[in-house]
């Protein structure tokens, strides 16, 4: 193992300064970790609150640290001074990674990561952070697709260890070492997988939502449910859960599980999560889905 780790160690290409696109729950969370241990990191966005509210969080964060003793409040000025919020590209040429972190639409994506590549430099990681969309198929339309892997966050990115470091078709030894080594001077966890839809967590994560799902249609009580699994032992139950992670990205994943698993995961029935999402109930994002937050 220590062999294996030298080699890749070597393989990979220090990261000087980063950029994220999306500055929502994952972008903002991404920047915050890239910062809060020592990478530069350019945040942009299409949307101003978006920004506002990415910093927001991360001055919160970082308050909350100077307050209990464990961050001087000189050291929370220079963290905030590495993340650079953005509405246009500017400095793109100086980044050695983007990670993108937009809406969870396979069209939207392949825009967005086509449009950047011909932004940066050549030898640039482009890492997408989506939760379920194949990278292979993600880097059909790019130029350099050797370049390109999948960089899976959980949420809160500062609180959970895990990246999953997805391997695309055409992915590099380099960019997955690269990736790895990111993931690690961020203080997390990575571990590379094969890719398909939904990679390894959302494998298990998504069926786990259909089961909820199914036992609501059968006249089960949500908030019950969620009760029940946090005496089981978890930290929130799944109706919390996809509140959290926003009902918009968890049925657009559902979807493209759906596509890639069809005879596993397509539903034949309107479950209660798309019913929320019909209601525009889009969990914490907008203060209500399952539950109401005021
Ligand atoms: P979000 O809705 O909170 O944020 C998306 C942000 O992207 C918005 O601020 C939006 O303005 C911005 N955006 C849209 N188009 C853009 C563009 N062209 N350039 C720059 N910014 C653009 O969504 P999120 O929850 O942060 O999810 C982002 C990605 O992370 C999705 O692919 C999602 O599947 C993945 N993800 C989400 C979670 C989660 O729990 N929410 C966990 C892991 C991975």
């Amino acid at each position: 193992v220590k062999k294996m780790a030298k080699k890749w160690e070597k393989l990979s290409h220090p990261i000087k300064q980063a950029a994220v696109l999306g500055a929502g729950i994952m972008g903002g969370g991404i920047a915050y970790q890239a910062a809060s241990k020592g990478t530069p990191i350019v945040m942009k966005d299409i949307r101003d609150e978006a920004l506002a509210l990415g910093m927001g969080e991360a001055t919160k964060l970082l308050a909350n640290q100077v307050e209990k003793g464990r961050l001087t409040p000189v050291k929370m000025g220079e963290t905030l001074s590495r993340i650079r919020p953005t509405l246009n590209y500017g400095d793109f040429k100086e980044v050695d990674i983007v990670i993108e972190a937009v809406v969870e639409l396979e069209k939207v994506k392949a825009a967005v990561l086509s449009e950047v590549e011909t932004l940066v430099h050549d030898n640039t990681i482009l890492a997408s952070n989506t939760s379920t969309i194949s990278i292979t198929s993600l880097a059909k339309n790019l130029k350099r697709p050797e370049n390109f892997v999948g960089m899976h966050f959980f949420n809160p990115v500062h609180m959970m260890p895990l990246v999953e470091v997805i391997r695309g078709e055409k992915s590099s030894d380099q960019a997955i070492a690269t990736t790895v080594a990111l993931a690690q001077k961020m203080g997390k966890v990575p571990v590379v997988v094969n890719d398909c839809p939904g990679f390894l967590v959302n494998r298990v994560l998504f069926p786990y939502f259909g089961a909820f799902d199914l036992l609501v249609k059968d006249g089960a009580d949500f908030q019950q449910i969620d009760k029940v699994m946090e005496k089981f032992g978890w930290p929130m139950g799944p109706a919390y859960l996809i509140d959290v992670v926003g009902i918009d990205t968890g049925v657009h994943g559902a979807d493209v599980m759906a596509a890639g698993f069809p005879d596993r995961m397509k539903p034949d029935y309107k479950g209660s999560i798309q019913v929320m999402y019909e209601n525009k109930r889009l969990g914490q994002k907008n203060d209500k889905g399952f539950y109401v937050y005021v």
